[in-house]
């Protein structure tokens, strides 16, 4: 069996201890010989600060572009609210995302059947709700140049973004949707606004291109603004949703409000397939490091622990190992558990560690 080298970053807050569940499930899964794993820590966020000055140390960085694939926890905190901005917490997640070049964002959006009445949506809206947001990471405008404010000479001021994105940018973005399509319902819907912006006049023509690669899959094209619409009107009509950094921002942080809680939000960034055929890749849960609830064994662990499933499942092509542990997670929800965040009120709930428990029993009990 391959050994695959895992690089856990814990973080800040409740970081470490939605990971310690991953590191239970990830023992497990090598005990059960369903897939072995050689892993190593590091700090990143508030922790390296207070360690070693900075958010993410070069050798962090290198254990991470050595490693198979990176899984983090979540990196900030009021302790470090004070810090120069060049060294803030988050700067640890930047320089990762850019250093290991991740331009592909999956933030995939399930309801689970036990969780339906836990959206704001009504539950036949959402049942059965399985969208894969596909968002442009590196490009558009939280990077484009010029990007400043500047003094006229009446004294007002004038602020500029850029929105900027090159073929190559989309093409490759695209790529990932289309294929990512062929491996679920074989459907793509992309989302601009071309009717008011040239990147969405090329983001569009590009996509359209690319396409023509992927007969098998259905293309649709759609306004961002009407996408957000959509989102909460029938959310069911999507399958991959793919889409450009700002617009994808927003739109993946509705389809996230339509899953019920932030705490169930696994989420994955890649880098581009290399001449052997793999790529960088960081999985992490698409919460914080939520220090309102740290330390208290209350945290919900599933994002962390559905993060983990991601990476078996675009990192290692444990495609099968993949759905074994979405199943096990669907299983122990569907068997009661809860963590708070997810409980009804006054309903009893488990701690982190016991949900962790929950998922390990539940893996058991699908391996027979
Ligand atoms: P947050 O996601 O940490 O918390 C928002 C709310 O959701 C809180 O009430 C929290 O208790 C709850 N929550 C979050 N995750 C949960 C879980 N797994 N189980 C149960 N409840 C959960 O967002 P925030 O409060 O805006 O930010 C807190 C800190 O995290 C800030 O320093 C922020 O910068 C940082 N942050 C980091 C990341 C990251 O590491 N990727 C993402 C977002 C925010």
């Amino acid at each position: 069996m391959t050994t695959y080298k895992l690089l856990l970053l814990p973080g800040d807050g409740i970081g470490p201890e939605v990971m310690a569940q991953v590191e239970t499930v990830i023992g497990f899964l090598g005990q059960a010989g369903i897939a072995a794993f050689e892993t190593e820590h590091d700090l990143v966020g508030g922790s390296a600060i207070d360690a070693h000055g900075v958010a993410l140390t070069d050798a962090a960085l290198a254990r991470a572009d050595a490693a198979d694939a990176v899984l983090l926890g979540a990196v900030g905190g009021p302790k470090w609210a004070d810090v120069a901005y060049e060294i803030r917490p988050e700067s640890g997640l930047l320089r990762l995302r850019k250093d290991l070049g991740l331009f592909a964002n999956l933030r995939p959006a399930i309801c689970y059947p036990a969780l339906a009445d836990a959206s704001a949506l009504k539950r036949e809206l959402v049942e059965g709700l399985d969208i894969m947001i596909v968002r442009e990471l590196t490009g558009g405008v939280y990077f484009g140049e010029p990007k400043e404010i500047t003094t006229l000479p009446d004294g007002s001021k004038r602020a500029v973004d850029t929105q900027v994105y090159t073929t190559g940018e989309i093409e490759r973005i695209a790529h990932v949707a289309f294929d990512l399509a062929r491996k679920r319902s074989g459907r793509v819907a992309s989302a601009e606004k071309h009717n008011v912006m040239k990147s969405g006049v090329l983001w569009k023509e590009v996509v359209t291109r690319v396409h023509a690669e992927y007969t098998d899959v259905a293309l649709e094209h759609v306004l961002a603004d009407n996408c957000a619409m959509q989102l909460v009107r029938r959310p069911k009509q999507y399958d991959v949703l793919v889409t450009d950094n700002l617009f994808g921002d927003v739109l993946s942080d509705v389809a996230a409000m339509l899953t019920g809680s932030l705490g169930m939000l696994p989420s994955a960034s890649l880098g581009a397939v290399d001449d052997k055929g793999s790529r960088k890749a960081l999985y992490e849960p698409v919460h914080g490091s939520a220090p309102d609830i740290a330390g208290r064994d209350i945290a919900n662990p599933l994002a962390m622990i559905g993060s983990l499933a991601m990476a078996l499942r675009y990192s290692f092509g444990l495609g099968e190992a993949a759905d074994l542990l979405d199943g096990a997670i669907t299983d122990a929800l569907a068997s009661g558990a809860r963590t708070r965040d997810i409980a009804a009120e006054g309903a009893q709930a488990l701690g982190t560690a016991g949900m962790g428990d929950a998922v390990v029993a539940a893996l058991k009990a699908r391996i027979g």
